[in-house]
């Protein structure tokens, strides 16, 4: 493998996060430098860790450096539940105006599992809904709370939008939009008529939309019959932790977050990208860590940088190491520790 020249390298910051994320992290980078993956990075804090080292969750100096360079790779942050910081993965999905949050879930050969034929994306609104952040106790006593679900017709064009250009890209055939406008008339109801009017634009694309509470049955039921989800903040938040499951759990799925705008000087929007699971707390610092996740959104985020080649040849070694049961870590059932997973990625992507 020729070393790249230091002008040719993508500067990408990294948040390696709270828990395993540094050990996920380590290993992740390892594997694309030795690849041959042309990136300079640059390693920024946030989360709990950034606390107690700059006494902010998310630092500006991190802001700048993912405004510099509009990519970013992200280890998990641990959020307190109830009071504490706000959570730093919104507040980032927010600052960038990340608005689609893309979630491929596809049967991995090896990786044990109840399904065999699993392939589908689901697209999430990312910046609205529930997640808006306009949450308030009614009195000083608490005795009750409300939290206001924004949906917006601007929103819900760009992100339904983003599913039926995604489709189209990657020659999918369907795009089911799931929502509960049957209860939330105005706010889904809203974001369904938009899904309808933007269909008749995609005659090539078939399209359909189904309720939350169908959807979750019949994707353990038949999960091969959906394609392209496309969906608003908390049923996506939901659907793809499912996603997930039917195909080997948390610790294989990647995930992205791709904004709107691109930057002057930049060939591609802003993005970040980062494992579907969280911190881990139970198993950090063990070294037993699963870095799939983490491995399969970078080679997403290879793929947005147009570094093709190394994103297969990723993928690739990842594929091998999962499908070789001597080099799976515990929570696929192997007895493999992050390094030896990794080193035999690195082993399979050069073969
Ligand atoms: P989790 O995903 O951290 O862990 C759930 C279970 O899956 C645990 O048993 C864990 O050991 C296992 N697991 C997860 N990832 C794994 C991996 N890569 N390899 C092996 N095993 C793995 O979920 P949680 O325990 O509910 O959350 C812990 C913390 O993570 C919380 O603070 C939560 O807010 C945060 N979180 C962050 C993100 C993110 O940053 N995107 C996402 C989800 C949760």
């Amino acid at each position: 493998m020729t070393t790249p020249s230091p002008s040719s390298l993508v500067p990408v910051s990294l948040i390696e996060g709270d828990g395993i994320g540094p050990e996920i992290a380590a290993a992740t980078v390892r594997a694309i430098d030795t690849i041959g993956g042309r990136i300079r990075w640059e390693r920024v804090p946030a989360g709990m860790n950034a606390i107690t080292t700059a006494g902010d969750p998310v630092p500006k100096a991190t802001l700048d450096s993912i405004e510099t360079n509009q990519l970013a790779l992200k280890g998990p942050l641990a959020t307190p539940s109830g009071g504490g910081h706000r959570s730093v993965n919104v507040a980032l999905r927010q600052h960038f105006d990340l608005y689609a949050n893309v979630r491929p879930a596809k049967t991995i050969p090896g990786v044990p599992c109840r399904y065999d034929n699993v392939d589908l994306i689901i697209v999430r609104e990312n910046t609205e809904d529930l997640y808006a952040g306009i949450e308030h106790y009614i009195d000083s006593r608490r005795s009750a709370a409300e939290s206001i679900a924004v949906i917006t017709r601007h929103g819900s064009e760009r992100v339904i939008t983003y599913a039926f250009e995604y489709a189209r890209k990657h020659g999918r055939k369907r795009v089911t939009l799931v929502h509960k406008a049957n209860i939330l008339k105005m706010t889904n109801g809203l974001f369904l008529d938009v899904g309808k009017e933007l269909a008749k634009k995609y005659a090539d694309i078939a399209f359909d939309d189904m309720i939350v509470d169908a959807t979750a049955m019949k994707m353990v039921v038949s999960p091969e019959r959906f394609d392209v989800i496309v969906t608003m903040n908390l049923f996506g938040d939901i659907l793809s932790d499912l996603a997930a499951g039917l195909v080997g759990g948390l610790g294989v799925a990647p995930a992205s977050n791709i904004g709107a705008s691109i930057a002057p000087g930049r060939d591609w929007p802003c993005a970040i990208f980062e494992a579907v699971h969280g911190t881990a707390p139970d198993i950090a610092g063990k070294g037993i860590a699963n870095p799939t996740g983490l491995m399969l959104s970078a080679a997403m985020l290879l793929d947005h940088i147009d570094q093709r080649d190394v994103a297969e040849r990723l993928r690739k070694g990842v594929f091998a190491a999962l499908a070789d049961p001597a080099s799976r870590t515990g929570d696929l059932g192997g007895t493999a520790n992050t390094q030896k997973f990794t080193d035999a990625v690195i082993a399979a992507a050069q073969r």
